[in-house]
């Protein structure tokens, strides 16, 4: 291969994103992405014949940047709002936790701990406080915790935690009603399929199925990418990949790569179920209970209503864990069988006879654990060898991974090329 150009390595929202602000600014494009499909964490795989998110996405009120890009793509029409139910399951019971109402009927917290978890959440959607006192701590939010960092659920950043809380309240238009949370039809599938299709109408080349081996670079300069299929010649690179995948592609010896080694990730193995009958009423449902074995469950079709997907309601149940955990040598067959015991645990008329469909779909890197001082890790948009731009969802702290801050990321990071910074 020959002729400079920009090569993006990693086809999830952040490498088309990217593709898709370089292209409408009329540069030349390569991106390249290892697995058969695009979309990274956001990819889908067929239900009923047709794709579905491999794992569960929803979009809150203060999404500005992914709904931005939606209505640029012409799929304002395909964006939709719906209450977005809660519930807790603890105690051996389904609550309610959606509204005040509810709040204050939540006997499992004692009455001082509701009136101050109600005066806490109202606070975050302008404050910067996230003391919301020890019961409630380990009622409420450290199940919430355990799902995404395991063992690691104590050692979280206060930021981290507000800004999830920040992120939700964002998506109430009134203190007394629940949160409207949002989902376009056809899933995440619809706006990767509209991002792939415009930057390849705008001549971008899309290789699947195609690895990044190495970067080659000149002193500290970029000059290409070795990859499955051969070497690109390229004046920039953007690497839109997990940190630890960019390790690989660096030497092992450079000081970049021992400074994004600190970083460490949980895996996610994450049980897609589609069942004959619906579970809850609720899109979320929390679980705090010592014999289940995952602390909370997705009931998609709760937001984004099962006709889809050909009448079957669509169940998530994500685990997270370390990469020390016994969990990441389990077959897909032991977290299809937790999650349904569990499930069974959580409503007692469930059963084997509801799953039509059970899948687990599994990510090395899902997400970043952030202790205190993890914004100081968190490496710049550009790296420090010439022409390297680095995109990976750390760069959000204190906020979570959200499609949302990726597509201002990706934007942010084909202006400053396209400008030639
Ligand atoms: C269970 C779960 C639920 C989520 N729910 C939500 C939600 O409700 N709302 C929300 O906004 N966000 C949600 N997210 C987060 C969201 O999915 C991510 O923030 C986003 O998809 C990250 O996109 P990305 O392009 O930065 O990275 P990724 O999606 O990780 O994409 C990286 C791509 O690079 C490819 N790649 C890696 N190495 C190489 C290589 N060497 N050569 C070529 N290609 C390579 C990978 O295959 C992958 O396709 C969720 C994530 C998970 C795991």
């Amino acid at each position: 291969m020959s002729g400079k150009r920009i090569i993006i390595i990693g086809g999830g929202i952040s490498g088309l994103t990217a593709a898709w602000e370089l292209t409408r600014r009329g540069r030349e494009v390569v991106l390249l992405e290892r697995r058969d499909v695009l979309g990274g964490l956001a990819r889908s795989a067929p239900l009923n014949g047709k794709p579905l998110e491999v794992y569960y996405h929803f979009i809150c009120g203060g999404d500005r940047h992914l709904v931005e890009l939606v209505n640029e793509l012409g799929l304002a029409d395909r964006l939709h709002w719906r209450p977005g139910r809660t519930s807790y399951f603890v105690n051996g019971r389904l609550y309610p936790f959606t509204t005040p109402l509810d709040l204050l009927r939540f006997s499992p917290l004692s009455l001082t701990s509701r009136l101050r978890f109600g005066l806490h959440a109202l606070r975050c959607r302008r404050m910067t406080d996230w003391h919301v006192g020890r019961q409630a701590y380990e009622v409420v939010w450290r199940p919430l915790l355990e799902i995404k960092f395991g063992r690691y659920c104590d050692k979280i950043s206060a930021p981290w935690i507000w800004h999830r809380i920040h992120r939700y309240s964002q998506s109430r238009t009134s203190p007394l009603r629940p949160e409207q949370l949002g989902y376009i039809e056809g899933g995440s599938h619809t706006l990767l399929t509209a991002l792939c299709e415009s930057i390849t109408a705008r001549g971008a080349v899309v290789h699947t199925g195609v690895a990044a081996l190495s970067l080659n670079c000149s002193g500290q300069e970029i000059q290409g990418v070795e990859t499955s299929n051969g070497y690109y010649e390229a004046d920039k690179v953007i690497a839109a990949v997990p940190l630890p995948e960019l390790i690989e592609l660096l030497p092992a010896s450079s000081e970049y790569a021992k400074m994004l080694s600190q970083i460490q990730f949980s895996s996610v193995a994450c049980v897609r179920l589609a069942l004959r009958r619906s579970l809850t009423d609720s899109f979320w449902v929390n679980v705090n209970a010592r014999n289940v074995a995952f602390n909370g469950f997705v009931e998609y079709s709760n937001l984004n209503p099962g006709c889809e997907y050909g009448g079957s309601d669509v169940l998530y149940v994500p685990f997270y864990f370390d990469s020390s955990d016994k969990r990441n040598r389990w077959p897909d067959s032991r977290f299809i069988k937790s999650a349904i015991q569990g499930l069974q645990l959580i409503h007692p008329g469930f059963g084997q006879d509801w799953v039509e469909e059970a899948v687990l779909n599994r990510d090395r890197y899902g997400q970043a654990i952030c202790p205190p001082g993890f914004g100081e890790r968190v490496p710049a948009l550009r790296a420090p060898i010439q022409g390297l731009y680095v995109l990976d969802s750390t760069q959000l702290y204190p906020a979570d991974r959200n499609l949302s801050g990726m597509i201002k990321l990706a934007r942010l990071v084909g202006q400053m090329i396209a400008a030639g910074e």
